[in-house]
This record gives structure tokens, sequence and C-alpha cells, in this order.
């Protein structure tokens, strides 16, 4: 869980803030300090703090003495306070201060909360900067590393494609020069809307003012923007964060028809769209997979014993435990009830064992703390493991072996090959 850092002397403020970021951004931890000792104290014993908002002027700590402590500790800083004082402003700001807003403006508040907001956002966020100029890139990764946002490069549109399929779904955006040798930016662009839609991939072209003509062409062959270069910070701060924006919003979409709403894992309908793919791919490379199908035993017995609540937390914790063991690249999907199926590439037929051995031991071992007490339930686990380009046959067998894992006296995996 994220924790953001608060430091103010008044309490309406403090709780003005709490209660603004609870409203934007779930799964926060929220840290309160009312004076200079109190913040020291809590960064000390938090070294996990990706943000704080701090006020210039404590009681025990004037003129910034609190920024200081958070600036030297790396923490992204944001100052909201109500100085009127321009030299200790410009102090400030030189100590890798963010942003610096005043307490007396209409929505302080909420655009205090809304940059934190963005910040913790960006952090989830990969640009790939493509420029043959090495000093252009070091300026962009200079700037896009203040928006905290993680940055990789590449030196031509050649080698930005190597770089893209070796960071697979990884990169949120390109930003991209047009003269380049090799591929060129115009060329880039067209080649990554071959595989990428807007939705799943911002680019936004980087281009010199004499190049007027490019950035038609540019905006033909897909990019969603541009930037003008040499840039300025504000204009690639607000551009990159809009086109990030945009992004999440389709994603959210894109959520809402394919995941299940009590888990967050896919649903039965995208395990299909997204298997079929899968197996496309794979029966030109001829490799094994495994179709696995996961139940938990006696479960009527946890809805009898404790209620439907409890037996919805037991569903839910099926999805963190197979986050935990499975790959980013496994597909794992909520088929219904306290059903899930999962398919994986690239594995060996001993791994496909030793893994789902491990996944049974972790729920055997998993107590869930409750209210009152803990709770605990087993799972059995029916695989198909081989070569297959229907989806159906493979979790037909996968039930089978089900079937099996059950019928021999449940909390066990069990592997039929095909
Ligand atoms: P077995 O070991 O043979 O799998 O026994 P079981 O008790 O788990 O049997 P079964 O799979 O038939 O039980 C499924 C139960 O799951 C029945 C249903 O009431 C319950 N269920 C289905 N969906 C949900 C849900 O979303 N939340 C909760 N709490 N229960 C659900
Ligand atoms: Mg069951
Ligand atoms: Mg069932």
């Amino acid at each position: 869980m994220e924790k953001i850092l608060l430091i103010d002397d008044s309490d309406t403020i403090l709780e003005a803030l709490k209660l603004e970021i609870e409203k934007e951004l779930s799964d926060v931890e929220i840290l309160l300090a009312c004076n200079y000792k109190q913040s020291n104290d809590i960064i000390r014993k938090n070294s996990d703090i990706v943000a704080a908002i701090v006020d210039l002027h404590l009681p025990d700590a004037s003129d910034g003495k609190a920024v200081l402590l958070t600036s030297s500790h790396n923490i992204p800083t944001i100052v909201l306070s109500s100085t009127s004082d321009e030299l200790l402003k410009k102090l400030i700001m030189k100590k890798d201060v963010l942003d610096f807003i005043h307490k007396d403006a209409s929505n302080s508040i909420e655009y205090a909360v809304s940059f934190v907001k963005k910040l913790v956002r960006n952090m989830t966020k990969t640009i790939l900067v493509v420029d043959d100029s090495a000093l252009f890139r070091k300026s962009f990764r200079s700037d896009l590393e203040r928006m905290k946002i993680n940055v990789i490069e590449a030196v031509d549109g050649k080698d930005a494609l190597d770089v893209i399929e070796s960071h697979d779904g990884e990169i949120s955006m390109v930003l991209t020069d047009y003269n380049m040798p090799h591929i060129d930016g115009i060329e880039l662009t067209s080649k990554l809307r071959e595989s990428y839609t807007k939705a799943h991939l911002g680019i936004i072209a980087l281009s010199a003012t004499e190049d007027e003509s490019a950035l038609a062409d540019f905006l033909k062959a897909g990019a969603n923007d541009f930037i003008n270069k040499p840039h300025k910070y504000e204009e690639l701060n607000v551009r990159v964060n809009a086109n990030l924006d945009l992004l999440d919003l389709f994603q959210a979409a894109s959520d809402l028809a394919n995941r299940d709403f009590l888990t967050g894992s896919y649903n039965r309908r995208y395990f299909f769209e997204a298997s079929a793919a899968i197996l496309d791919k794979n029966a030109r490379k001829d490799e094994n997979i495994a179709v696995a199908t996961l139940d938990i035993d006696h479960f009527k017995n946890v809805n009898d014993t404790y209620g439907h609540d409890i037996g919805d937390i037991a569903i839910q914790e099926i999805a963190k435990v197979l986050e935990k063991c499975l790959r980013k690249s496994d597909l794992v999907a909520r088929f219904g009830g306290e059903e899930f199926c999962m398919l994986l590439e690239n594995i060996s037929k001993e791994d496909t064992q030793i893994l789902f051995e491990k996944v049974r031991a972790s729920f055997e071992d998993n107590e869930i703390p409750l209210e009152d007490g803990v709770l605990k339930y087993t799972v059995s686990l029916g695989i198909a493991y081989g070569k297959s380009t229907d989806i159906n046959e493979m979790i037909k067998i996968s039930d089978d072996a089900l079937y099996e894992a059950k019928d021999s006296g449940r909390n066990r995996a069990i592997i039929h090959e095909k």
C-alpha cells in the first residue's frame, strides 16, 4: 500500500487533505504529522513514503525546515503554504520541490491531491524515449523522471522496436523524434500501430518547428499528440499527463467489460477471447501449454459456517494467492462461483507439476484473519498438459483431472497429459 505523508500544524488542513485523498485514491496509507518532531519520527519508521504534502511553517520548525527533511529523504514533496515570502519560495523550489501551492488559492486542497494522485499513478508507468541525440534523450529523461515516470531510451526506430518487444506490455507510451537513422519516427509510428491501438500505447511525436509537414504525417500514421522540440517542462508535463489519463480511461472501460467485479480477475468471456490468440500464436511455435482448473474444497461449508460475505472473502483470496504464485504473463480468470481457470505457456511438465503443487500448498498453509478467528480452506486442481489448438478440449481434460482430484480425497493437484 502506498504511503503518503501530510505535514501541517492545522488540524483542519490535515483533515481536509486526508478526506480528499481518501476520496481520490484507494489503497493508500495516510500518515499525519502536526510538527517537525512527529514528521521526523514518521520518516524514520517508514522508509517507503511515496509523496509528502508539506507546510512551510510549523511550531517547532520555521522557514521550510520540514521540506528539507522530506527532500533529504528523497520523498517527492509538494509544498502547501500560505506564505507570501517570495525569497523563501524561491529557495524552497531549489530543493527539488515538485510544486508550490498557495493555500489561499481556490481548490488548493483538490489541486494538491490531484498532483499526488498523478505522482502515484506515474510511478507505475514507463515511457520509451526514442531520439538519436543523446542530449535530447537526457533532457526528456530528466523531466519525465521529475514527474516520477520510469524511462527507457532507444537510439532510433529500429532500436525502439526491439526494446518494445523485449519489454512486452510494460511500456505505456512512446515519445519519438522524427529524423533518425534506420527507421525514422513516422515509420516507427506506423509499425507500432500495426500491433498496438491508441488504447494500448500512447505515441507522442517530438518535432522541431521546421518540419511542419512531418507533424501531419505523424498524426496520420497514428500519433496521439506532439510536443515541439526543444520542449518546455510545463508543456511536456501537461501533454504527457493528459495522454496517460486517456490511456487510464481506456483501461478502466476495458476492465469493466473484461474483469470480474468481486475479485478483479479476468472473466470467463475474456479468458476465451485471450486464450484463442495465445493458442493461435503457440500453434506456430509448436510448444506445450498447461490449462488448470481450481476449485475450493467443500466451499458450501464455508458459506454455511461463516456466511456468504466471508465466502466472498475466500473467493477474493484465490485471486490474491494466484497472483503471488503465477507469472504476470499467465492468464487467470474466474470462471464462476469458486472456480478459476488458468492458461500457461513456456512451461515444462515438471515445472507445471512443481508450480501447482506450490499453489495447492499455499492454500493449505494460508490463514485468512477474520474479526474473530481465522479462515482456512483447501483447494483441488486439475491440470491439462500438452499441445493443443482447442481451449475447450484442454478445459475438458483439466475438468476430468479436477474430478479425479476431488474423488481421491481433495486438497490435491492432478495432471493429465493430452
Ligand atoms: P467440492 O469440494 O466438491 O467442490 O464441494 P463444494 O462445497 O465446494 O461444492 P460446489 O462447488 O458445488 O459449491 C459451490 C458453492 O459456491 C455453492 C454456491 O452457493 C457458492 N457460490 C457460488 N458463487 C458464489 C459467490 O460469488 N460467493 C459466495 N460466497 N458463494 C458462492
Ligand atoms: Mg468447490
Ligand atoms: Mg464449484
